[in-house]
């Protein structure tokens, strides 16, 4: 895809995520978008890409994570004209909730989503920043269908494939605006 200036669109996605090395501990490079948030045209390039990508396909919620989720959820929900539902961490929903837990390399974690938040037989698209080990994806995923809800696709604005979180979500299908081998 190619903007008026010749810059290609993913280039400009690419050049606007920030590599920070040993946060928020030794040997993790942290994928930081807030250069990215910063940019009117390559936060824009996104939320274009996702919009093409969900518009006509009889979507009405956007599942986001939180917390980066919600920066690109609440956008994009605005852009399709349907709802944002939150993906939350425990004890921050003040409704009636569900949670599912999930193992990471040490301990567990867990997300909740409100009760009445996704309908029976509602199609829905889960969107978070990154997709990593898809621990968290996943959780999500679960936290959907136990509503009753049908995830159309999961979606990220960037995709560690190398620790093939892809594997985790499926069969719900996986987008990524940008991969990293
Ligand atoms: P996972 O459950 O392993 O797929 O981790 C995904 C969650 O952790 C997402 O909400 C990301 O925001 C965050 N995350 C994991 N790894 C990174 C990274 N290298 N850079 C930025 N965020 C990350």
């Amino acid at each position: 895809m190619k903007k008026e200036n010749g810059e290609s669109m993913m280039d400009r996605i690419r050049e606007a995520i920030r590599d920070v090395p040993d946060f928020p501990k030794p040997g993790i490079i942290f994928k930081d978008i807030t250069p990215l948030l910063a940019s009117p045209e390559a936060f824009g390039d996104v939320i274009d890409i996702l919009e093409q990508r969900y518009t006509g396909k009889g979507i009405s919620k956007i599942v986001a994570i939180e917390s980066r989720g919600f920066l690109f959820g609440a956008a994009l929900a605005d852009r399709l004209k349907i709802g944002m539902v939150p993906v939350r961490k425990p004890g921050k929903l003040p409704y009636r909730k569900i949670r599912h837990e999930y193992k990471l390399e040490y301990g567990s974690d867990a997300v909740e989503i409100h009760e009445d938040a996704v309908l029976r037989g509602e199609k829905v698209v889960i969107i978070d920043d990154l997709l990593a080990t898809g621990g968290t994806a996943a959780a999500a995923i679960s936290l959907v269908q136990e509503l009753g809800g049908v995830v159309m696709e999961a979606a990220f604005v960037i995709e560690l494939a190398f620790l093939n979180g892809r594997a985790k979500l499926s069969p719900v299908q996986v987008f990524s605006v940008l991969e990293y081998d």
